[in-house]
């Protein structure tokens, strides 16, 4: 090499000056001695001592080189590696220009030079049709030595005056990461041992470059762990659901993502709540687009399957955009990146990375979807190492708080259940204590009805023989005098009709009932009624029903029910007093109300008046009202009451004109309340 010759005006030192003093001294003696007999031997003796020299210069350089050897494997920085390998350039070869330069995906980027490169561009196309010698030299991954750059079709003339350049590969392990490049004004600036000492330096920056990028893995990845770790115990803090795959979605940004995306899957693979879904890092408008293009169960279960083995790093798949099949499925499903283009290296926006969060047994219980890294890089098995120890502990954390949830869940429904079962429990007891008393109370009524019904026919025959003896007897007495005599026998005949009514109640009500239907007008019947009822003279009775219609019923059990309310009014007014008697039609319905100007009922006998046995006469069963509500049910309409105390009580009854009874004209009606009312065909 030439040092000081090349580089020209520079100061002479180390190896240059040694040299050059050498020679001078060599030539000196040769000058002199140039005729001397001697002059073969000190030609010898000048190659001998040329050599030494020269190799004794190589042997500084190389000593210069392993101290930046060292000095670049202490860099701190990549920058630090550049600048140290320039400084090492300059000191151990002569040039005018230098340069080193880095692969960068798919661009050629000057990331440190000496002389006057500075305007020169800053990132080469690596495929570019004409690079010149050192993007040769990146694609060859060969040193290349250029004596007369005139000659050399590969040079592209970048500084004017450019006449040698030397070009060697900088190599880690199989590729090629940079160039290191000297140019010179000169003619075979440079020759082999220049070549051999730029590869030896480059072979130290390649050394220092990976020595510092492993160290930085080291360092991201022990940050990396202690942050997952970190994460870890945040995420069983919280048996929420939604709250431990937060935490998981953010520690995985944090490991230099831009998108996270978790969701909850069941065995279908179906999302089963929405809060199962969580994100990390999207905006309202991705979120909406996700959830709006969110993929059913069974396209989930597919991308797990054999299809997609090929894209599988690790437990990961990443299914790259460049692949003609990956765009033809997922055209219309991705989420599009917010990335910059200069920020990526190898990644496309459009790359797809997703992994399942599956349990030591197989089953997965989510999904976790990861997009656009911050350094613009493809996943290797190697970056997703850590993401890959924490996704099998976010798997169990998931299930996990999913069993939280089942349990939580069950306790909850059970407590319900056990409300529920208490209050229905109660519910059961009341009805049954009901359903018992309507029991014992059917039991008693149908044991009175037996008893009414043998009792009823033993008593009618000698009633019937004391109403005959009484007629007989009354007809004899009429035409004398004795007035005792005629009030006793009217007592007696008043008694026989009491005991009559009881036995008829009785009978009414024990038995079943049977309507027969037919038609009818309402005045007629409420006139006979009245008859029936027998209504003392103290009582004036207005009947206000004047146009009715015709209506179907069971015209002597509507009489009847008519006959116990006027009876009852009357009972109500001992010492005498009103009943006025209205009708009116409405929808369908004919309403017939009984207002007396009785004694009125109390409140608390309101509430009993429609019981049977409930009575408040002496003489009274207690049957009446409740045979009226039976017939009138059966008739399908209603009978109430409002009453004041001291005023007076009004009864109406409200049946429809064409009842709608099931059953046709003739229908039976069972036994009260040894069953709620039954209606059957007759
Ligand atoms: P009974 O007439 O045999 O007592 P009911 O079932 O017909 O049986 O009547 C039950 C009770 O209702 C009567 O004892 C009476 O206390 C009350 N009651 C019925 N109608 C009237 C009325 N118009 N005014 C006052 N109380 C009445």
């Amino acid at each position: 090499m030439k040092g000081k010759e090349a580089a020209g005006e520079r100061e002479d030192h180390g190896p240059e000056r040694v040299l050059g003093e050498s020679i001078s001294k060599l030539n000196l003696i040769l000058s002199t001695m140039k005729d001397s007999r001697y002059s073969d031997g000190l030609m010898e003796a000048w190659g001998i001592a040329r050599d030494s020299t020269e190799s004794k210069i190589m042997e500084e350089r190389l000593s210069t080189l392993n101290l930046y050897g060292l000095k670049l494997n202490s860099a701190d920085t990549l920058q630090e590696i550049y600048e140290l390998t320039l400084d090492a350039m300059e000191q151990t070869l002569g040039f005018e220009q230098a340069s080193f330069l880095v692969v960068d995906g798919s661009k050629f980027r000057i990331v440190g030079n000496r002389g006057y490169m500075s305007h020169l561009s800053v990132a080469l196309p690596l495929d570019g049709s004409k690079g010149g010698i050192t993007v040769k030299v990146a694609r060859t991954h060969k040193p290349v030595l250029v004596l007369d750059t005139s000659r050399d079709d590969d040079y592209v003339e970048g500084i004017p005056g450019i006449r040698s350049e030397l070009a060697v590969p900088v190599e880690t392990k199989d590729k090629t990461v940079g160039v290191l490049n000297v140019e010179s004004k000169k003619l075979a600036a440079f020759d082999e041992k220049d070549m051999t000492l730029l590869q030896i330096l480059a072979w130290h920056a390649a050394t220092a470059t990976r020595n510092l990028e492993m160290r930085r893995e080291l360092e991201k990845r022990s940050s990396q762990l202690s942050l997952l770790l970190k994460s870890s115990t945040r995420m069983i803090s919280s048996t929420d659901i939604s709250q431990r795959l937060k935490t998981v979605a953010e520690a995985i940004r944090a490991l230099g993502w831009r998108r996270v995306v978790i969701s909850v899957r069941d065995e279908e693979m179906e999302i089963a709540y929405p809060e199962d879904i969580v994100t990390a890092g999207l905006t309202d408008e991705e979120i909406e687009f996700l959830w709006n293009k969110k993929p059913p169960g069974q396209v989930w279960r597919e991308r797990f399957g054999p299809e997609y083995d090929r894209f599988k790093i690790g437990e990961f798949y990443h299914l790259p955009w460049s692949d003609p099949w990956v765009r033809k499925r997922f055209s219309d499903t991705t989420v599009p990146s917010k990335l910059e283009a200069e920020a990526m290296v190898d990644w496309d926006p459009q790359d797809l990375l997703y992994a399942p969060l599956r349990l030591a047994d197989g089953r997965i219980v989510g999904v976790l979807s990861i997009d656009d890294p911050l350094d613009g890089r493809r996943p290797t098995k190697e970056s997703m190492a850590p993401l890959e120890l924490f996704i099998h502990q976010a798997a169990v954390a998931v299930e996990n708080a999913l069993l939280i949830r089942d349990l939580n869940e069950a306790r909850k429904q059970l407590k319900a259940d056990a409300e529920l079962s208490e209050s229905k429990v109660e519910e059961r007891t009341r009805e049954l204590r009901k359903s018992q008393k309507q029991l014992l109370r059917a039991q008693r009524l149908v044991a009175m009805g037996e008893l009414a019904r043998m009792v009823g026919h033993d008593l009618r025959n000698p009633l019937t023989g004391i109403a005959g003896a009484t007629y007989y007897l009354k007809s004899k007495l009429d035409s004398k005098k004795d007035g005792k005599a005629k009030e006793m026998l009217r007592l007696i005949e008043q008694d026989i009709g009491y005991s009559n009514k009881i036995i008829n109640d009785l009978l009414e009500y024990s038995g079943e009932m049977r309507l027969e239907l037919g038609r009818f007008t309402l005045k007629p019947i409420l006139e006979e009624a009245m008859v029936l009822a027998k209504v003392p003279k103290n009582v004036k009775v207005v009947c206000l029903t004047k146009k009715c219609p015709k209506m179907k019923a069971d015209v002597e059990k509507m009489k009847r029910v008519f006959v116990n309310v006027i009876r009852n009014a009357v009972d109500a007014m001992p010492s005498g007093g009103k009943l006025t008697i209205r009708s009116r039609k409405s929808e369908g319905f004919v309403e017939v109300s009984f207002a007396d100007t009785g004694v009125g009922i109390s409140k608390d006998v309101l509430e009993r008046i429609w019981a049977p046995l409930f009575t408040t006469k002496a003489k009274g069963m207690g049957l009446g009202l409740s045979i009226c509500k039976r017939v009138v049910k059966a008739h399908g309409g209603t009978i109430s009451v409002e009453s004041e105390v001291g005023k007076g009580t009004t009864f109406t009854v409200t049946v429809a004109i064409e009842p709608k009874i099931e059953g046709g004209e003739k229908v039976w009606v069972t036994m009260p309340e040894s069953s709620s009312l039954m209606m059957k065909r007759a």
